[in-house]
């Protein structure tokens, strides 16, 4: 079994991530289980990030690395929280104060719509030349009130109108299936097999 270390130490992030990956070969091993701390992120996009965060882990852990750079961007805010998501509120902020800074932000917007987005990177060694590299969005709106329990971080405020549910009243299986980091995470997996498949036939 491949062994890879998973560049996060978001709790929420890493169980969505094992719960995703389980069904492959790969065990998984959060940057954590290692003592690896986290990297800095200190880039104005998603896509730099997670590859600083894959580039650290797997140089730290000596293996194969998995980072994802996540975050939420209101569309009457130009994007914000955008990549200070995890930071909105201050260095040391928590989901509750970031979510009551976005909602106190957004008060009297017309506009409520936001996605989520998920930049998301494999790297097979440190100085991996070909990193896999992939970007998605999960498209909905912020709402004023909190409701459901399941998810983490903006989960409770984002909502769905096509569903007429937040994303922390939806299913952990379910929001797998439909959120910008399933998305990324089949992508990325699709092209990985791609790749496989092509060595083995050359
Ligand atoms: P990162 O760890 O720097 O990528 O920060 C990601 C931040 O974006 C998290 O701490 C959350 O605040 C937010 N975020 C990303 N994905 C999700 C999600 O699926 N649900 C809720 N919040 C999310």
């Amino acid at each position: 079994m491949q062994k890879i270390v998973l560049a996060s130490n978001n709790a929420g992030k890493v169980r969505e991530f094992e719960a995703l990956l389980a069904p492959l070969d790969f065990q998984v091993i959060a940057q954590g289980q290692l003592g690896i701390p986290s990297a800095e992120e200190p880039h104005p996009t998603f896509v730099e990030n997670a590859l600083a965060k894959a580039r650290h882990a797997s140089a730290a852990a000596g293996m194969p690395a998995l980072a994802d750079d996540s975050g939420i961007c209101a569309h009457a805010l130009h994007g914000e929280p955008g990549v200070l998501s995890a930071r909105y509120a201050g260095l040391e902020a928590n989901d509750a104060a970031n979510n009551q800074k976005l909602i106190a932000a957004l008060e009297g917007k017309s506009d409520r719509g936001a996605h989520y987005v998920c930049a998301l990177v494999f790297v097979s060694n440190a100085n991996d030349p070909e990193p896999i590299i992939v970007q998605t969005r999960w498209y909905g709106t912020v709402i004023d009130e909190a409701r459901g329990s399941n998810g983490f971080g903006y989960d409770p405020y984002f909502f769905l109108p096509e569903m007429g549910l937040t994303a922390a009243e939806l299913d952990p299986e379910k929001k797998n299936l439909i959120s910008h980091r399933g998305q990324a995470l089949r992508e990325l997996i699709s092209q990985l097999q791609e790749r496989h498949s092509k060595i083995k036939k050359n």
